[in-house]
């Protein structure tokens, strides 16, 4: 049986502290936060965590929704998913962030489940979760079986030769498009990481997810203004209607002037090893009529360099459909 250590720290500094000690911020660390727990204890419960000590945040100061100076919005890392996605400011400026936490999990589990605690959760991927299997991301070296075996759930954009597992959040691809940053304290002191620059493709070392290193702790996440007069919308595909995770999911940001497209951020779920912003669709959308022809264009940019895997090819085309519907629906809402 795994036992571990369970410490409620009294500060931030030293919960950072502990957890300085780590040798790494990555899968096989010696010492994890827990949150809502509702990713690190069931990984627990499988043993594929096995933490020695765990730091439980949930009484530092991390759980306010705020405006920030500059009219953007700072979201502490143990506000729950159910209380952002409710949150006036949420709905009103950030739809397609409440949409996107909405279409997560279940309201159960999304009361648990806290902002920093989503940004890092798990694969799905089996092979991952069962011990009795073999895989780079769980013990690297390995090997992966999900390209030969089962991957109809898996990744097909942001693959390599050693790991195909999908991201599966839905909140993420929603902050990936409203360019949200990441706010991390750590051993060294504070720092502000870029959306787009906090997931790692996984490469050779599908073990390491993140830029986060030991002692890192996320404070909050930040979003900037949001655009005046801009249509958001989350469309989130899946083989049942409740309680699932995305096949293929999109989260878009788009301004009309005009009829044509002035601006817009698009990112996809569901199918890449981490949330998807996809500037291909945003640059092909530039300056456009806001018309169906050019939403498929720009679904069709998306999926470019998609890698299709034995058996998830299907999802290509349905996260092209799933963009061009969800462009649809903000266009004309
Ligand atoms: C049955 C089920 C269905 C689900 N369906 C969906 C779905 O459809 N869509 C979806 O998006 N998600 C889904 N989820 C995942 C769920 O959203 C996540 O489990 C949840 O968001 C994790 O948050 P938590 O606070 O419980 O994290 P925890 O389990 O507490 O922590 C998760 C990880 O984050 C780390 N961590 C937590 N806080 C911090 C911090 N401040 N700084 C650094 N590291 C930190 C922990 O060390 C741990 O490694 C589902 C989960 C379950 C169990
Ligand atoms: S896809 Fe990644 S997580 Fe799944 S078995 Fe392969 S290496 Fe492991």
């Amino acid at each position: 049986m795994h036992t571990f250590e369970f410490i409620r720290p009294a500060d931030t500094a030293a919960a950072v502290a502990t957890a300085a000690q780590a040798k790494t911020a990555q899968q096989g660390a010696d010492v994890r936060f827990v949150a809502g727990g509702t990713t690190l204890v069931d990984l627990m419960k499988l043993n594929v965590e096995t933490p020695a000590r765990v730091i439980d945040i949930n009484r530092l100061p991390l759980d306010k929704v705020e405006a920030t100076p500059d009219g953007g919005l700072k979201i502490g890392a143990t506000v729950r998913n159910s209380d952002l996605a409710h949150h006036p400011t949420v709905q009103r400026d950030y739809a397609v962030l409440s949409q996107a936490l909405l279409a997560g999990a279940s309201a159960q589990l999304r009361n648990m489940a806290t902002t920093a605690g989503n940004l890092l959760q798990r694969t799905r991927c089996m092979y991952f979760r069962d011990t009795a299997m073999l895989c780079n991301k769980r013990e690297p070296g390995t090997g992966c079986p999900a390209i030969t075996g089962s991957n109809r759930t898996l990744a097909v954009l942001g693959t390599s030769e050693h790991c195909i597992a999908t991201n599966p959040s839905d909140m993420c691809v929603a902050m990936a498009a409203l360019e949200a940053t990441i706010h991390v304290q750590g051993p060294k002191g504070s720092r502000a990481i870029p959306f787009a620059d906090f997931y790692l493709l996984p490469g050779s070392t599908p073990n390491r997810e993140t830029v986060l290193e030991p002692g890192d702790l996320v404070t909050h996440v930040t979003l900037p203004q949001a655009r005046p007069g801009s249509k958001q919308v989350y469309l989130k595909l899946r083989d049942r209607a409740a309680y699932e995770f995305a096949l293929a999911s999109a989260a878009v940001v788009i301004t009309i002037a005009g009829g044509n497209v002035t601006h817009a951020r698009i990112a996809l779920g569901g199918v890449g090893t981490k949330p998807w912003r996809s500037p291909e669709a945003e640059s092909a959308l530039a300056g456009k009529p806001a018309e169906a022809g050019n939403f498929r264009k720009a679904a069709e940019a998306a999926m470019r360099d998609a890698k299709p895997q034995t058996e998830n090819k299907f999802k290509i085309e349905l996260a092209k459909r799933c963009l061009a519907h969800a462009l649809q629906i903000a266009t004309t809402s």
